[in-house]
């Protein structure tokens, strides 16, 4: 299958932005403080297909920090580079209903395995990165979702800041799992590092391009590049249909039948197999953490663009 004609998704691009700008409802994440300024009402929309093709609208080209949609990526990361078995093993892949920053997600399975997409299992995901050394983890990473994105990605050093300053409870999951011997480094180095990747600048043209290459199995639509093999992204993207917006991950996947990841800078990317990527970006979030104009886009453009799943025409 393939996204429907080139004009016709420009059409709905701008028709999901007209519909969904006016709303107002939800909060930008204030528990790092450089996240609460960013303006509210910024809204960017980019589909790019799995042949290349971008379709952006609104603020697409606005920088704003990856936050918890670089965990999908470098899971994939470290998958292809530990291979799928042992990442499983050492991760876990269920899912756990609480919130993404839950201390009782490392807790509550006896094992302390959670999943790569909250952040119990995303540090030790990061914690995976190969290298002896923070430094040579933290190029594996940064470069990694570089090719994701196809271009060199920069950290925001306000964001990285702030949130360095404001990281009690990520320290505290480090440090838990790392009672249960389910951190593979050091926890406060490896929760550095994962500071550092979710303080990542990205676009919504970034982040449309990073999901269409694992809707494209792992090739780069637009560098043509191959960063991860197919089999990976299968697995990433069964993972994302389970966790991606943490305990609204069922919500999300009734409305779109979908693939998702959402971040807490206001990013969402949803996955279509084997035809594109949609981003968003809009700062106000609701109680998951979710961004409100992104899920609302995801569900308008899945339906108008044909993309459910689970849907039988
Ligand atoms: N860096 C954020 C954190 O660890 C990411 C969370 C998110 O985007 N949901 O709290």
């Amino acid at each position: 299958g393939h996204l429907p004609d080139p004009g016709l998704v420009q059409q709905l691009v701008a028709e999901a932005h007209a519909r969904f700008a006016p709303v107002t409802d939800g909060q930008n994440a204030s528990y790092i403080p450089a996240l609460a300024s960013v303006p509210s009402d910024l809204f960017g929309i980019c589909v790019a297909g799995t042949g290349g093709g971008l379709h952006a609208v609104g603020d697409a080209a606005h920088e704003f920090s990856i936050q918890s949609i670089s965990k999908p990526f470098v899971f994939a990361l470290v998958c292809q580079a530990i291979g799928e078995d042992e990442a499983r093993r050492r991760l876990g892949v269920n899912s756990t209903g609480y919130p993404f920053n839950s201390v009782i997600a490392a807790e509550r399975s006896r094992d302390g395995l959670s999943n790569p997409m909250v952040n119990a299992g995303a540090i030790a995901t990061t914690s995976l990165a190969p290298g002896a050394s923070a430094e040579v983890k933290w190029q594996f990473v940064r470069d990694g979702l570089s090719r994701f994105a196809g271009r060199p990605l920069r950290l925001d050093e306000e964001v990285y800041r702030s949130e360095s300053s404001a990281n009690q409870r990520n320290t505290g999951i480090a440090n838990l799992l790392q009672s249960h011997e389910r951190i593979y480094f050091d926890p406060i180095q490896a929760t550095d590092i994962y500071t550092r990747q979710c303080a990542l600048g990205v676009t919504t043209r970034d982040l449309a391009i990073m999901a269409a290459t694992l809707a494209n199995g792992g090739v780069n639509p637009v560098t043509g590049e191959t960063v991860v093999d197919a089999i990976h992204c299968q697995h990433v993207l069964a993972v994302m249909v389970t966790a991606g917006l943490y305990e609204h991950s069922g919500d999300w996947l009734y409305d779109t039948g979908l693939p998702g990841k959402s971040g807490v800078s206001g990013g969402m990317i949803c996955v279509a197999p084997g035809k594109g990527g949609l981003a968003t970006f809009a700062p106000p979030l609701d109680a998951a953490g979710n961004s409100v104009k992104g899920q609302l886009t995801a569900r308008f453009l899945s339906h108008a663009l044909g993309l459910n799943l689970f849907a039988s025409l």
